[in-house]
């Protein structure tokens, strides 16, 4: 671990070598959604899998009441009081970390001073929630040093709170659910209403995933999104002429769905509740051909995800499709999909390793010919979620 010994150095530099204790290093990583896409907030499942790169924290116990914030990503260095945690955009950055803070004194944590250095391999703002990543790697670290080690589930839940009350981003559970209780080499089927959760084998031999991003700047994704929502609602209203108890579309087999959907009036919404009813089929079959180590069944799956994405759902973009077409040219690709709410973001593809190379080459030359923009690859392989190292 030449890098942690260097980071440590890092830390040393910043912080000197005299401080209470010890130097604590603890490591949580960035995740990718595998399949199941808009089928959170319809009571189905998602199945995140956390990636072997994250965010790496180094910290050390302070005498006094300051907290000592750095990053090897970002410029702004500065301490701040304990008794003075509260949002200020001057702080940019440093506002993750004191959210999670915040959230913990909510909930009776004395938290003391601290130094604290952070080094994240995670691309910011790229979909793979180094976000959640920041966050999940501060409460774990934090209430490990202060002797309350807490369940990885309520450091989720806790995570969460921080990103929507103080930073007022209104995201799902699912990432920072993925980032804390990731396991190497499984997926996580999850259902976020419930966080009922299972951890899937997902014994990837000689294939890696590979994400792509687009790299294209996305527009009109909220309104977009509120309309998909509503028209989900306006499904189950329909619906409830034959299901008077119905309140999600995910509480419907694909049996039921099909036997009934006639009673939808609009083709248009017929079309995205059919996404979520097959989505979050192909979520459980994906989990059973996975447990059999049927590589070549999932990526057939993701491959039905995407065409149901764009053609029903329609919550693709020429970017998107246009990088899981020619993923799906290359040979040693079993399957490739987009990857998060669409409209933009990324594509993840199950890439044989053999091929990860022209992989790269072939479907970063075409996508920039067919779009005029410059695509980034990640080569992922599936890890655990936060720890300490
Ligand atoms: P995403 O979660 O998709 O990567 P976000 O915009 O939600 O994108 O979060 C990115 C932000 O999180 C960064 O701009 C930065 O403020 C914070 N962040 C993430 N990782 C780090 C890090 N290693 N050091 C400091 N800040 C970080
Ligand atoms: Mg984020």
């Amino acid at each position: 671990m030449a890098e942690l010994q260097a980071l440590k150095e890092q830390f040393v530099k910043l912080y000197g070598s005299e401080g209470v204790g010890e130097i604590h290093t603890f490591h949580a990583p960035g995740r990718v959604n595998l399949i199941g896409e808009h089928t959170d907030y319809n009571g189905g499942y998602v199945f995140p899998a956390a990636l072997t790169f994250g965010t790496t924290m180094l910290i050390r116990r302070r005498a006094d009441d300051q907290v000592g914030f750095a990053s090897t990503n970002f410029p702004l260095h500065k301490h701040i009081s304990i008794n003075n945690i509260a949002f200020d955009p001057a702080d940019d950055w440093i506002n993750y970390p004191k959210g999670i803070i915040s959230q913990l004194q909510l909930g009776g944590v004395n938290v003391g001073g601290y130094d604290i250095l952070y080094s994240g391999a995670i691309p910011n703002g790229s979909g793979l929630s180094s976000s959640a990543s920041i966050e999940v790697v501060t409460a774990f670290g934090l209430l490990t040093m202060e002797g309350q080690p807490a369940d990885k589930v309520q450091i989720a839940l806790l995570s969460q709170k921080a990103e929507n009350e103080f930073m007022g981003v209104q995201c799902g559970i699912m990432d920072q659910f993925a980032v804390a209780m990731g396991k190497k080499d499984h997926a996580i089927l999850l259902m976020c209403d419930t966080l009922e959760y299972k951890h899937v084998p997902f014994r990837s031999g000689a294939y890696n995933l590979v994400i792509g991003n687009t790299n294209k700047k996305r527009g009109l994704v909220d309104s977009a999104y509120n309309e998909r929502r509503a028209q989900c609602e306006q499904a189950v209203r329909d619906l409830r002429a034959q299901f008077p108890e119905l309140t999600l579309l995910g509480q419907l087999t694909l049996e039921q769905f099909n036997e009934y959907q006639h009673l939808i009036k609009d083709e248009t919404v017929r079309k995205r509740a059919r996404h979520v009813v097959e989505e979050i089929d192909r979520v459980l079959q994906s989990m059973k051909v996975l447990e059999q180590g049927n590589l070549e069944s999932f990526g057939k799956l993701m491959i039905g995800s995407h065409d149901s994405l764009r053609d029903l759902y329609e919550v693709t973009c020429l970017e998107l499709d246009v990088m899981v077409e020619e993923a799906l040219k290359v040979p040693g690709v079993l399957g490739s999909r987009m990857t998060g709410a669409g409209f933009g973001g990324c594509t993840v593809s199950l890439v044989h390793e053999d091929s990860v190379t022209t992989f790269i080459d072939q479907v970063g030359r075409v996508y920039k010919e067919k779009t005029g923009l410059t695509a980034d690859f990640y080569v992922c392989d599936i890890g655990n979620g936060v720890e300490e190292l």
